[in-house]
């Protein structure tokens, strides 16, 4: 199934490390936290019988009456490998995502060098095969060396090794109008999905906090809300105009919000995600100078939080994404200007959203397979990932166990960085197990070993 052609003329994705032979037993699992705990057989990385009578197969895995789930697919992550090994490699954040439930992830192309050309993106796809820990999609960037000024080789990307379908200069904007029509127009033709980190940056230069009464009192310039919001508006009557599809990175505004509604409601093939922090979290947090809270967009307020909650809720905002963005100590540990933004989220994402949505009963565990597999499977086009827990599908999986409480601790992640905003605060969903292509990234909440090359 993997390596045929997809629906349009999508590229299909690279060769993928081969299924685990023979067969896994998952004993005591409850398919999306509905009925009663059962056994799940996998064999040769396909779900075979839910349900089953079987007692014996050649490995066997403990679900501990957890609930059973598509394995999570992040559209938007930075495993930092080209140039910043010293941070995260895709060794580790391969780790990180296997022990936050998630089979894929998409690492953005702001690497050293840049992810602009099909040698660097063809080099990060065969390790992450070869960890074997979490599908790693390379996102090639839109601009070369994310300079904003030239097109990069958007097709022969798509075409390379890695087959490259997602491109992104994320971390800056294309802010050039014209660059990024030309970019939707060459996108079109090979119906590649183009994602915008949306920041006009002739708005922000300096800002490292939201503009509000809170960095006003703080003494930090401000990141105002039209700086995203503008080019939200215009990248969707760009989409309109010149028919290519667009995602929205990190949408983090209330106004963001009714800007991709009305897109959608005049049929503009245009989707969002939305962070975990950006659900979670407003900018009272800054009210302790401490860097780990700089992040970009920035913190807001919460009637964005509250916004970007309803807006997830009923489909406006299509899928969460991490934005996981690991730094070092001497990064974040400085003058809140002069921390670099970003913060992790692999490890505590699932926690997070089953916090806000299934703990208070706004949402069921149906609605977190959509929003943290399902969707982002669809809108990148993934062939077996995001797919229903069936028998006949890929055993892409994941083993989520509510009621767990767990302490968090950036050194005990297994993300080479520390810098998570959460530090300290207690959940109560972990994540048990996870599997991919039926070999099993995660027991017991401890990552395996890589299968090569760490
Ligand atoms: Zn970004």
């Amino acid at each position: 199934m993997s390596n045929t052609q997809t629906e349009n003329n999508y590229p299909a994705t690279g060769e993928l490390a081969p299924a685990q032979a023979g067969t896994l037993l998952l004993k005591n699992v409850r398919p999306y936290g509905e009925g009663e705990p059962l056994d799940v057989l996998i064999t040769d990385g396909v779900i075979t019988e839910i349900g089953t009578e079987e007692t014996s197969a050649d490995r066997e895995v403990d679900g501990q009456g957890g609930v059973l789930l598509p394995g999570l697919v992040d559209m938007h992550v930075h495993l930092r490998e080209p140039g910043r090994e010293d941070t995260e490699t895709i060794a580790t954040g391969s780790a990180a995502a296997a022990r936050g439930g998630f089979t894929a992830v998409f690492t953005m192309a702001n690497t050293q060098p840049v992810m602009d050309q099909p040698v660097i993106a063809e080099s990060v796809w065969f390790k992450g095969q070869n960890i074997n820990l979490c599908d790693v999609h390379p996102v090639g960037s839109i601009t070369k060396g994310l300079q904003g000024k030239e097109i990069t080789e958007i097709g022969m990307m798509a075409r390379s090794e890695a087959k490259v379908r997602m491109f992104s200069d994320d971390g800056k904007c294309v802010d050039n109008p014209l660059i990024m029509r030309r970019a939707i127009e060459y996108a079109r033709g090979m119906d590649v999905l183009l994602a915008q980190h949306c920041e006009d940056p002739r708005l922000t230069e300096g800002a490292c906090a939201h503009e509000g009464e809170v960095a006003a009192r703080l003494g930090l310039r401000g990141w105002p809300r039209v700086a995203e919001e503008s080019i939200v508006a215009r990248d969707a009557i760009l989409a309109r105009d010149y028919g290519s599809r667009m995602h929205i990175c990190h949408a983090s505004t209330e106004g963001t919000v009714e800007l991709v509604k009305w897109a959608k409601d005049h049929g503009i093939p245009l989707t969002a995600e939305v962070t975990p922090h950006h659900l979670l979290l407003t900018d009272e947090r800054l009210e302790s100078y401490d860097g780990v809270y700089r992040v970009n967009p920035p913190l807001r307020e919460q009637r964005d939080t509250l916004a970007l909650r309803d807006a997830l809720l009923d489909g406006t905002v299509d899928c969460v994404a991490t934005d996981h963005a690991p730094h070092g100590s001497e990064e974040k540990c400085c003058e809140f200007e002069h921390a670099r933004p970003g913060m992790l989220g692999l490890e505590t994402s699932l926690a997070i959203i089953a916090e806000i949505f299934v703990k208070p009963g706004l949402a069921d565990w149906r609605f977190v397979a959509k929003v943290m597999s399902e969707r982002p499977a669809e809108i990148t086009r993934l062939p077996d990932h995001g797919r229903p827990v069936a028998v006949g599908e890929p055993a892409n999986l994941t083993v989520v166990k509510p009621g767990e409480t767990w302490t968090v601790s950036g050194a005990e992640l297994a993300s080479k960085a520390s810098n998570t905003p959460y530090e300290g605060m207690e959940f109560d969903t972990k994540v048990v197990a996870t599997i991919l292509r039926g070999r099993v990234t995660c027991e017991d909440g401890e990552a395996a070993a890589p299968r090569t090359g760490a």
